[in-house]
């Protein structure tokens, strides 16, 4: 275990690793505490190429605080639309007006405040202070937590058993007091490219003399895999309504209290976003599906002639979900006219942030085309 000079040699040699090293990434040109922070938001759960032109285009789009607090939340979804976990976005303008409302427009450096904002957690709090103002908290998330649990040839569950909340304290325990935001980079930059999950680089570590797993050839083993959540299967059905002209209907974000229009369980798989009329597919989607789109409008209910055209399957998934998607297409003469449903070209659908919509409802509309 790591004590007193080692500590000290420890963090130098990681900081002076991740000071030739690091990765040019677009969010570390600036320690602006929204830029920080909305790097953070947009890194959860997502990989950083991905996140990279979302990043640029959200900043060009709303460049501080205030301009993401003033805008409407069809237009920070929009530019969300395709990042996937859309609560982030929302979180995110939430925050923002909280910010301006409460603390100036300025990210508020108590980490009590921090905690109050939607979205934030002690890891995003820790993150953020650190990197952007120079607190003294050390951030533990999934790849910090797995160079822990390397350093310190910890075995089982990490989650379980109260380890997590040691690390934790070790982790306080290692961070570098005069430069707490690098030396937190450092430790994620180093969990991200060289101590990976598997077969991680220990001949090019930094800070292999100190690690307990490669000493006793342990690093493939170390941390313990953790057991998956067993998969659901869900089968929706969806209807690509489609005029002469082109253009298909689409449904507006669901809220809890229309669960009359919308299938409750789909909620959360329709990210809470513009969406094909879909439903939970039973025994017989076609029918059901024919059925669900009779009770959304009385014209299409009345329409005998109306074909619905099995389109290929689409599988997606989210979280622990596995989706099979049944696409239906329907022609019809003249899409419905609908209280707050909007009609769009569907070519224009599968362009990127045209309308605030899914990676699902995407895939449908590729599918439809
Ligand atoms: S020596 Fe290997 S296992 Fe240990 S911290 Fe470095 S990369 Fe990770």
């Amino acid at each position: 275990m790591l004590g007193g000079r080692d500590i000290r040699e420890f963090q130098k040699r990681l900081l002076n690793w991740f000071r030739a090293f690091q990765r040019d990434l677009p969010w570390r040109r600036d320690k602006d505490p929204y830029c920080v922070w909305l790097s953070e938001i947009m890194l959860q759960q997502t990989r950083v190429v991905a996140v990279i032109p979302y990043y640029q285009r959200f900043l060009e789009r709303f460049p501080d605080v205030r301009a993401l607090a003033e805008a409407p939340e069809e237009d920070v979804l929009r530019l969300w639309s395709g990042l996937g976990y859309y609560s982030r976005a929302r979180n995110l303008r939430a925050a923002a007006k909280q910010i301006v409302a409460k603390h100036g427009g300025q990210f508020p450096r108590d980490v009590d405040d921090a905690l109050e904002l939607p979205g934030i957690g002690p890891y995003t709090v820790a993150a953020i202070l650190s990197i952007a103002y120079g607190e003294k908290l050390a951030v533990l998330d999934g790849n910090v937590g797995r160079v822990i649990a390397r350093l310190d040839a910890l075995r089982g569950d990490l989650r379980e058993g109260g380890r997590w909340r040691a690390m934790q304290a070790r982790a306080d325990e290692l961070v570098e007091p005069k430069a707490p935001g690098d030396f937190n980079q450092a430790m994620m930059e180093l969990g991200a490219t060289l101590c990976t999950p598997r077969a991680p680089q220990c001949l090019l570590c930094p800070v292999g003399d100190f690690c307990k797993a490669r000493k006793l050839g342990l690093q493939n083993v170390v941390p313990e895999k953790r057991k998956k959540r067993a998969t659901e299967e869900i089968s929706l059905a969806a209807a690509v309504l489609l005029d002469p002209q082109g253009r298909t209907l689409l449904l507006p974000p669901p809220r809890d209290e229309r669960e009359h229009a919308t299938h409750a369980a789909i909620l959360p798989l329709i990210s809470k976003m513009w969406h094909f009329p879909t439903i939970a597919a039973e025994e017989h989607p076609e029918e059901e599906l024919r059925s669900f789109l009779g009770k959304l409008s009385p014209a299409l209910a009345k329409d005998r002639t109306m074909r619905l055209e099995p389109l290929s399957r689409v599988r997606h998934m989210v979280t622990y979900r596995a989706i099979t998607l049944l696409p239906f297409r329907v022609l019809v003469a003249k899409l419905p006219q609908l209280e707050e449903a909007k009609s769009i070209s569907l070519p224009e659908l599968v362009s990127p942030s045209a309308l605030a919509v899914s990676n699902l409802t995407r895939k449908i509309a590729r599918a439809a085309l």
